[in-house]
């Protein structure tokens, strides 16, 4: 599989070729084309896999594919995971690939400044990146909304879980329009992972890496 595979259109292969990748990596030529369908996915992959920009791909087309946001409305696109350090790589690739449309992207996770993450989510992105307590705090206090997401993503699902985050990523789930799209990746499928993909996920395809 090229890139030319996937149908992308040139602004977002403009893109691609400036970050000098040659060709997908496998869990990117099994996954795109299920994101792209709308399809709910289970990804098993660890970093490094190329998994990131398996799932921020279809992210741009999908926002691409609404209305463009209104002034006061939540992100289009939610990423979910475990720390601020992925939070801040996801966030970048985000950017990275999201000038092809111009697409704003605001990262918010536990540690960082409160005020400034609810400036930067009030001023409005079609993306935001987070870790799940911080979302949390940031919906209670009304500094964003969830009610306009239609793609949710949690990444490093197992990690969550070790972390202590279950309550958290379901609440999240929950809080989601039903008729959303999910991804869940993780770099094991244990049983808890097992039971929260068929809690949250509606009939998903599972990739392996
Ligand atoms: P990830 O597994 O998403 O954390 O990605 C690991 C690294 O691989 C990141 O630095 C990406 O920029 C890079 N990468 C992602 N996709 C490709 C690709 N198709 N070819 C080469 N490198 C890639």
């Amino acid at each position: 599989t090229s890139f030319a595979h996937f149908g992308f259109d040139e602004q977002l292969m403009h893109q691609i070729r400036k970050s000098e990748y040659t060709q997908p990596t496998p869990i990117q030529c099994q996954g795109v084309p299920i994101a792209l369908s709308g399809r709910d996915m289970i990804g098993i992959a660890k970093t490094g896999s190329g998994k990131t920009a398996a799932f921020i791909w279809p992210i741009m087309v999908h926002i691409m594919d609404q209305k463009e946001l209104e002034d006061g409305e939540g992100p289009i696109a939610v990423i979910v995971c475990p720390t601020r350090e992925l939070c801040q790589q996801i966030h970048a690739e985000c950017k990275r690939f999201g000038k092809a449309y111009s697409l704003r992207s605001v990262a918010v996770y536990g540690g960082g400044s409160m005020w400034e993450q609810a400036k930067a989510l009030q001023e409005g992105a079609e993306i935001v990146v987070c870790t799940p307590g911080r979302l949390i705090d940031h919906v209670k206090k009304k500094a964003t909304s969830l009610q306009r997401v239609t793609y949710l993503v949690f990444d490093e699902a197992d990690r969550m879980f070790d972390m202590g985050f279950e309550y958290q990523v379901r609440s999240i789930a929950s809080h989601v329009r039903p008729d959303r799209q999910t991804l869940l990746f993780s770099a094991t499928f244990r049983k808890k992972i097992e039971r929260l993909a068929r809690d949250i996920l509606v009939d998903p395809i599972r990739v392996v890496q």
